[in-house]
């Protein structure tokens, strides 16, 4: 494929390709401003090597310096910036990187290191350097590493999942022949560039030939301000960001090219999606991985108010099996991609025998070939002979009162094997009474699936994308009771 920036700079020159803070790059300008920050990275020539990381935040220098190095054939490595420094470290070796780009914006985290280190450097080094030609890739192969990206590690170590272009090409025409595509749509990026929820919003734009408002971060006050008065129409959130946004959604609407907020990442309460029908607010639940490069599964327009709760049909794109009626997720599509860096042994241990990527999710199909997420394979416990999925009894406990996150694990017992304790943390001000969350819990619930303890925190751990850390909990609470 011919190099996807240079296409949209010629096929659509003056179409926004990029909003930020008031400021808008066209794709032509994008491609002259992008060229020019390849250029400077001559400077570092021989020690740029296969692959460069950045450390990211969402703003136009981190944003022009992914497409740079793309543009150079060199890989991105996208470091997520809430990691300690001795994780990055790990992380850059892991990619044999010798050159770390940090966004200025993470000065304050980051810049002790940069000046100590020799590997690492502020993106606003490169503004006294005097570009030169750069040497630009002119296509784009299929099977060329386009972003490396290292999974969360919510399960084991985090692994560098190595995204070729042809994953993200199809993952993004998966979504376009899901939620159709519009030359005018603006996708507004509030999630991560370093994670695959920001990146693919990114390659997306560079694909289809249309805008990303980006932002730096999930300021709630300021997003809703921007979707009643920008034209954007399409946005992706993560459940936690939907539920602010949706406390403030304005009487009025949204501006009128809305179209949706593509919902993924972490399991949500039906009660958020049941407030978000009755505003008549469009939400597209979806489901995916960082090794599938976003999305492989999502509801669609027609179907997402009538089927809440589940994530969708396959993508165009997409195959999904399941081998009994509530299993492991299996996935065959030109968006998995082909291998983890440095352990291909591991990838190669999450695919089956005839080739299909296991999730490690578990899920369940109904009758019409809509699938619902039961939790993750590692999370389920058995109780006395009985499966017990966590994210069912997380479900049924968020929407008591009082209760602002709950996380539910298996705890070892003589009698029944494991049961379920679950770890509160409830609303501000609110007395949370035991008793009374059992009872809840019993009219709602089988018995063995009653937790059997509520211990309270303050903050359950989460993820950079606001998904719980299950494992993390079971571990401290097992160690802090000498289990
Ligand atoms: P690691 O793979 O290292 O444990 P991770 O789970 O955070 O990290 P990601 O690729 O960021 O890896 O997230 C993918 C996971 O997110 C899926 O496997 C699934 O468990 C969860 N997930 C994604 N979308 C949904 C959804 N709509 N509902 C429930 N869970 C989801």
């Amino acid at each position: 494929m011919e190099n996807w920036l240079i296409k949209q700079s010629e096929l659509v020159p003056y179409r926004t390709a990029l909003v930020y803070e008031g400021k808008t790059w066209n794709f032509k300008q994008l491609k002259v401003v992008v060229h020019k920050t390849a250029g400077k990275l001559a400077k570092f020539a021989g020690r740029l090597g296969k692959r460069v990381a950045v450390i990211a935040g969402n703003t136009p220098a981190s944003y022009f310096m992914v497409l740079a190095l793309q543009q150079l054939g060199v890989q991105p490595v996208l470091l997520n910036c809430r990691l300690a420094f001795s994780e990055v470290e790990r992380q850059r070796e892991d990619a044999d990187v010798s050159v770390v780009f940090v966004d200025d914006v993470l000065k304050k985290s980051f810049g002790g290191y940069v000046k100590k280190n020799a590997h690492y450097y502020l993106i606003s080094e490169l503004d006294a350097i005097l570009p030169k030609e750069p040497s630009i890739i002119q296509s784009f192969k299929d099977e060329e590493v386009a972003s490396v990206m290292y999974t969360s590690g919510t399960t084991g170590q985090p692994h560098g999942v190595l995204q070729t272009f042809r994953n993200h090409f199809f993952s993004a025409v998966g979504s376009a022949f899901n939620l159709g595509l519009n030359p005018n749509d603006q996708w507004l990026c509030a999630v991560p560039i370093f994670h695959i929820s920001g990146l693919s919003i990114m390659m997306r734009s560079l694909i289809y030939g249309t805008s990303v408002v980006l932002v730096p971060h999930f300021d709630p006050v300021k997003i809703t301000q921007i979707l009643v008065s920008s034209p954007v129409s399409l946005m992706s959130v993560v459940p936690v960001m939907l539920k602010q946004l949706l406390n403030l959604y304005p009487s009025e609407g949204y501006n009128s090219f809305f179209r949706a907020f593509l919902l993924g990442g972490a399991p949500i309460d039906a009660v958020t999606l049941d407030r978000c029908k009755e505003r008549g607010i469009n939400v597209i639940q979806s489901y995916g991985l960082t090794e599938t490069c976003s999305q492989i599964v999502a509801l669609n327009f027609a179907d997402a108010p009538s089927k809440i709760g589940s994530v969708g049909k396959p993508l165009f794109p997409v195959q999904v099996r399941i081998a009994s009626k509530t299993g492991e997720i299996e996935v065959k599509a030109p968006n998995v991609v082909q291998g983890y860096l440095n352990d291909q042994v591991s990838f190669d241990d999450k695919l089956t025998q005839d080739g299909w990527f296991r999730t490690g999710d578990l899920g369940q199909f109904d009758d019409e070939g809509f699938l619902f997420i039961k939790g993750r394979k590692d999370e389920m416990f058995i109780s006395g002979g009985e499966n017990v999925f966590p994210n069912e009894i997380e479900a049924v406990y968020v929407k008591a009162a009082g209760i602002k996150g709950i996380a539910v694990i298996g705890i070892p017992d003589k009698v029944w094997g494991q049961v379920p304790y679950a770890f509160v943390e409830p609303e501000t001000d609110f007395e949370l009474d035991d008793a009374m969350l059992k009872l809840y819990g019993k009219k709602h619930l089988a018995h063995y699936k009653v937790p059997q303890k509520f211990i309270r925190v303050d903050q359950l751990p989460r993820t950079a994308n606001g998904k719980l850390k299950h494992a993390e909990i079971r571990k401290n609470f097992l160690k802090n009771n000498n289990w």
